[in-house]
């Protein structure tokens, strides 16, 4: 087993026994994944917005 380390792009540095002998870099880890997945979910929802002001103005023209 080797000592790995995770370094995510947030800064966060993880390590951890592998048999994987490499330093791993990734863009998501347990501290900023929330973020992101609210992040995404915020533009879903303003797309949604917009479809639906989309549709509303077709209505009313
Ligand atoms: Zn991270």
């Amino acid at each position: 087993m080797n000592k790995i380390y995770f370094s995510c792009i947030c800064n966060n540095k993880y390590n951890l026994l592998s048999s994987y002998n490499k330093n791993i870099s990734i863009n998501i880890c347990s501290q900023c994944h929330p973020y992101y997945t609210n992040k995404k979910k915020m533009n879903n929802y303003s797309e949604k917005i917009k479809k639906f002001k989309n549709k509303y103005n077709d209505f009313f023209r």
